[in-house]
């Protein structure tokens, strides 16, 4: 069959032609047989020597991981070398040898299951990735158990578009980068390993393409569109001849636009847009600078708790991590977001923190912060003191409430008066703003803003609880739709009390990277978007082109219609109208 389009969701952006490698998920044939009592030390023997070179084969690929991406990224292994050295995993499966007289395979094989079951339940998406680290150890011993090969994947000897039904931590890390040209996965999220990683090595990457790996033959040739989250398996030649012309175009405008970093964000009247990048760790900075940021506007600070499950960062190692960033950045401010994680994920370390199932609408973000205060002052004095060494804000996530806020500033405040009268050196005034994402922050934006110092919109959150849509479940990504009304409505009577009250705003979310929701944003006014570091150029080139008042002229038409799809259908006949050559041309 030629021509077969799957859509998903691009995680990392261009176009990528080229043989597919179907990388199959074998699970290693496990079966069971029951052991005599003199066989079981034998076992345990068998299980030691498979746990140690388990181990060597992770140190191996954290190293290599290290070379290529850096340390922050390499620590994605430490979670299975800690559960190497687990006792509720290798002591469960000891336990079942030596008591339960089970092979080790099988004995491996039902704990795993267990554990990866029970983790696969829990409704935190953060954590809920932590079940691929465990399935992947498990293959891990029971391939050194059957004596094969530890890391698979490492040499390619062609270049390769590789499909994955899921890619774990470790085959993302073993990947050949110079012969990798682009991934798809049938699942994942915006937010999983694979995707973050592909945004590091900035190779087109598109997930949650549903069947898309029971669909190839091998080496069949695919079209992977990481702008558009699509793939193209065997294309016609017509398609193809479409997707090499806009291959060869699209990366000569990525070069022209890399040329734009140096320009500044401002529209064709004199409309100027401050446009900083979102980052998950100090090694990200580099890439937000080469993309032309002129600060972070967003740093998602959980990062640091969850390289080293069950082992919380301490006040030295925040310090460390934040002054790296705003020394590098400095003078430009970086908003620092504090954890914004739910209960489960720290459960594993030294805090009375309850299991809470439901952690998105549950104790998390601040309200976690708030109540384990010792986890919330450990991050402060590691960041007020960080504060030294650059232009800090501190940026609260999922606040709800007047009093919410003020608890938290007493907290800042009272962490800053502690490190002052101990001598250390910290930033008088640091600003602290709110993230609006609780609808509920939205409507009494005009009550936060007379204690906030700034406010950034997060609208990934915004419009899944504004919309009621899981923004990471397939079944209703239709109707997670960042141009409803509802939306936009929600966005002008926030900016509108910001604006009364002179509380700078920016925006986070999502809707800031994309040129449409951009010129949104734009025509509110906006002045500051922050985005991942890749889409800046993009981003600032749309700026460039168009006049704020367009923009504003657009908006306000968009704002009498009644269908998110009357006005993205709208918006994009304005874009064509404004580009006609398409946006990626440059004056
Ligand atoms: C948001 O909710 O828009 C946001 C930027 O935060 P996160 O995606 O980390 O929830
Ligand atoms: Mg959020």
């Amino acid at each position: 069959m030629q021509g077969i389009v799957r859509h998903g969701i691009g995680v990392s952006p261009g176009i990528a032609i080229g043989p597919a490698l179907v990388l199959e998920r074998r699970r290693v044939p496990v079966s069971q047989s029951e052991l005599d009592q003199h066989q079981v030390t034998e076992e345990l023997e068998r299980l030691r020597v498979a746990v140690e070179r388990a181990g060597v084969d992770l140190e191996t690929l954290k190293q290599r991981t290290g070379e290529v991406l850096g340390t922050g990224v390499a620590q994605i292994f430490d979670a299975q070398v800690l559960l190497l050295k687990d006792s509720m995993f290798i002591g469960e499966i000891e336990k079942r040898i030596r008591e339960g007289h089970q092979n080790v395979e099988w004995a491996v094989r039902q704990v795993g299951g267990d554990l990866s079951r029970r983790v696969a339940n829990i409704s935190d998406v953060y954590l809920r990735e932590r079940g691929t680290d465990i399935d992947d150890l498990q293959e891990r011993l029971l391939r050194a158990l059957a004596g094969e090969e530890g890391n698979r994947l490492g040499h390619l000897d062609h270049p390769v578009i590789l499909f994955a039904h899921d890619l774990s931590p470790s085959e993302t890390a073993q990947l050949d980068v110079s012969r990798v040209l682009g991934f798809a996965t049938d699942v994942g999220s915006r937010t999983g390993h694979s995707a973050i990683v592909a945004r590091s090595l900035e190779i087109p990457a598109v997930v949650g393409l549903h069947d898309v790996t029971a669909m190839l033959n091998p080496n069949d040739t695919v079209v992977l569109d990481g702008d558009e989250g699509l793939v193209v398996v065997a294309p016609s030649e017509t398609v193809l001849k479409e997707y090499q012309n806009k291959q060869i175009s699209s990366s000569e405008h990525l070069v022209e636009l890399m040329g734009t970093r140096d320009l500044v964000a401002v529209t064709r009247d004199g409309f100027r847009v401050k446009l900083t990048a979102n980052i998950e760790t100090s090694e990200d900075v580099e890439s937000a600078l080469a993309h032309g940021a002129e600060g972070i506007g967003l740093y998602r600070s959980e990062f640091l708790y969850l390289r080293r499950p069950g082992v919380l960062p301490t006040e030295e190692e925040h310090f460390e991590e934040y002054r790296k960033v705003l020394e590098r950045m400095s003078p430009h401010s970086v908003s620092i977001r504090i954890l914004d994680i739910g209960g489960e994920k720290i459960l594993a370390g030294d805090t009375a923190v309850e299991n809470d199932p439901s952690a998105l609408l549950g104790l998390r973000a601040l309200r976690l912060a708030l109540r384990e205060r010792e986890l919330f002052k450990t991050q402060l004095r590691g960041l007020l003191r960080a504060s030294a060494h650059g232009n800090l804000r501190i940026m609260l996530p999922f606040v709800s409430g007047v009093e919410q806020f003020l608890e938290a500033k007493s907290v800042i405040a009272e962490v800053h008066e502690a490190l002052v009268s101990e001598g250390h050196a910290v930033a008088d005034s640091i600003p602290v703003g709110i993230m609006i994402e609780v609808p509920g922050a939205a409507v009494i934006a005009d009550l936060l803003g007379q204690e906030a110092d700034f406010f950034s919109i997060g609208s990934n959150d915004l419009i899944q609880y504004l919309l009621a849509v899981d923004r990471t479940n397939d079944a209703v990504a239709h109707l997670y739709e960042p141009l409803h009304p509802a939306v936009l409505r929600v966005l002008r009577s926030l900016l509108k009390m910001a604006q009364d009250q002179d509380v700078p705003v920016s925006m986070c979310g999502e809707m800031a990277s994309d040129p449409l929701t951009a010129m949104m944003l734009l025509g509110f006014g906006m002045e500051e978007l922050s985005m991942s570091a890749v889409a800046i150029p993009l981003v600032k080139n749309v700026i460039r082109k168009v006049k704020q008042a367009d923009t504003e002229w657009i908006l306000k038409r968009a704002l009498q219609l009644r269908t998110a799809r009357e006005v993205e259908e709208f918006a994009l006949e304005q874009q064509m109208a404004l580009f006609p050559e398409g946006f990626l041309v440059r004056d």
